[in-house]
């Protein structure tokens, strides 16, 4: 049995006797404990982290590039590692798992541009004999609450640039899959990131509300579910932070007459059942505009019934079992909800056959095969609620304008897809959409790290995206200077407002 810990200030810390437990989805079998975290335990993490802020701060911009270098060159030769940490604890298989630790990296490899990444502006000669400058430095202590269904990448998303900045910081990850988050801390050791600046606190709600309370905490970084997000959001805000809070997301795919349906069928199987469809950017809603809905149907039926599900270990595996017993049964209930809305139950994943098992339903584990639901009737809680689950729903629709306005009267805005051959209704789409990603045949369409990922609408609190550029201007501020020096012209006092001259 693992007993997973906090790391505080370059070391492994007890904290107090909460713990939750931690499961091997593929079994169902609880592989470990992990430490939930007591208001005292984030203000450890917290003092720690402002103790390292100063000298990591004044670390010139070379030297930090120097550790986030070394940073990469560690996790790229312990991504095996990691993958299985992710696997054993999420579900999810090994191949995906190391996806999600190469997507985050392409983060670390941003951020060791971090001395490009800060250069200011200059200007000279603002007034007579006056300059000025532009210089952005970083805020402080900043926290990362992050969800279950990337323990890697999507602190990646978060850290890498606040520690490139200057920033020292600490991560709350998941409690269901909480391991990755100290491989990875002892990574930032052995790169020669000093003690303080990376911390790890374990927790549910009382870490999270510590940390947005916590006067020394300058910025929150969250990315999970809506209700989690704007309440982060919220209470963050109210006590003087600056947060960017990412949330859930319902994703759909357009899919025009004139599209490639063999191209069609193999993105919205990959882009649904991919990782359980535990993605933010899964597609869970195919919008097929008559008359192509009955033979993408077939297509789609077809490919499903190859997929292979087992556990995440076994290289055969496409894909892998959901996250807990509790999630996998909310996603199944949507199978009866979606029949007794209306939709026909075109593949039932609770029949699918597990490698090494039985039936999907009969097999330990948190298992549930991948789903499809035809003729989901729009605006019913099928269609609209995130399931997150191998459940794919196919809405019929008459036009392009029909589906156009199922997808921009959504709650959620984060990614869409559309698929034609049109260049013309495409460039029409990226433009008339109401979502911040957008796919053109792609079906999941994740920007890469030198431009920032979010949502629009209830998909995400705050104005700010992750990663990129916007990621640069989140942990910092800016400071504008204006200098004179030697000779000074001056005129003697004047009261009257500063002017150009
Ligand atoms: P979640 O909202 O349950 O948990 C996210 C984090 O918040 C975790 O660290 C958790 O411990 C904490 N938390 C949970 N309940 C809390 C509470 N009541 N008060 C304070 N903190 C709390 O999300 P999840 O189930 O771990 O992850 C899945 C969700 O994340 C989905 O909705 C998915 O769409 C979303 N997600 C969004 C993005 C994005 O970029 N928009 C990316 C990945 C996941």
């Amino acid at each position: 049995m693992k007993s997973v810990k906090h790391w505080i200030n370059g070391a492994l810390a007890d904290g107090d006797d909460r713990t939750a437990e931690i499961f091997d989805p593929a079994t169902g079998e609880v592989s470990g404990h992990v430490a939930l975290a007591s208001a005292a335990d984030v203000d450890a993490a917290v003092a720690a982290a402002t103790a390292a802020f100063p000298a990591w701060r004044d670390a010139s911009l070379t030297k930090r590039s120097q550790v986030l270098f070394r940073f990469r060159e560690l996790m790229y030769a312990h991504r095996d590692e990691l993958a299985a940490l992710i696997s054993s604890e999420h579900g999810k298989v090994h191949s995906d798992a190391l996806g999600e630790v190469s997507r985050g990296l392409e983060v670390v490899e941003f951020a060791c541009g971090i001395p490009h990444l800060l250069k200011g502006g200059f200007s000279e000669g603002v007034s007579t004999r006056v300059d000025s400058y532009s210089i952005r430095q970083p805020l402080g202590v900043v926290a990362g609450i992050t969800p279950f269904n990337f323990p890697a990448m999507v602190p990646m998303w978060m850290y890498p640039i606040a520690i490139a900045c200057g920033n020292t910081f600490v991560l709350k990850p998941s409690e269901k899959d909480p391991s990755a988050s100290l491989l990875m801390a002892r990574l930032w050791q052995e790169a020669g990131l000093p003690d303080g600046a990376f911390n790890v606190v374990q927790g549910d709600k009382v870490a999270v509300d510590r940390l947005l309370e916590h006067p020394g905490v300058r910025g929150v970084s969250f990315v999970g579910s809506t209700p989690i997000a704007r309440y982060v959001y919220e209470t963050g805000t109210a006590h003087g932070k600056r947060v960017q809070a990412l949330g859930g997301a319902k994703n759909h795919m357009l899919v025009l007459p004139d599209a490639d349906l063999d191209l069609v069928a193999d993105s919205a199987v990959s882009a649904g059942f991919g990782s359980a469809g535990e993605r933010c950017m899964a597609i869970s809603v195919v919008l097929a505009v008559d008359p192509v809905g009955d033979e993408l149907v077939e297509k789609i039926v077809e490919r499903v019934g190859r997929l292979v599900v087992g556990p995440g270990d076994d290289p055969k595996s496409q894909m892998g079992p959901l996250v807990t017993e509790a999630h996998r049964d909310k996603v199944a209930s949507y199978l009866d909800l979606g029949v007794e809305e209306g939709a026909k139950l075109v593949v039932d994943g609770r029949e699918t056959a597990v490698l090494g098992g039985g039936k999907a339903v009969e097999t330990p584990g948190f298992w549930l095969g991948p789903t499809v639901l035809d003729h989901v009737p729009p605006g019913s809680r099928t269609h609209h609620d995130e399931i997150f689950g191998p459940v794919l729903s196919i809405v019929r629709v008459g036009s392009y304008e029909e589906g156009l306005e199922l997808i921009n009267g959504g709650e959620y805005g984060n990614g869409t897809a559309i698929f034609t051959n049109d260049g013309g209704a495409a460039r029409r789409f990226q433009n008339e959409v109401e979502v911040g990603m957008v796919g053109i045949n792609v079906p999941i369409p994740v920007p890469m790290a030198f431009y920032s990922f979010g949502g629009w609408k209830s998909s995400l609190f705050g104005d700010t995206h992750v990663h990129g550029t916007e990621g640069v201007h989140f942990y910092t501020r800016g400071k504008v200077v204006t200098s004179r020096w030697l000779d000074p012209s001056h005129g003697g006092v004047n009261l009257g407002f500063p002017t150009n001259g």
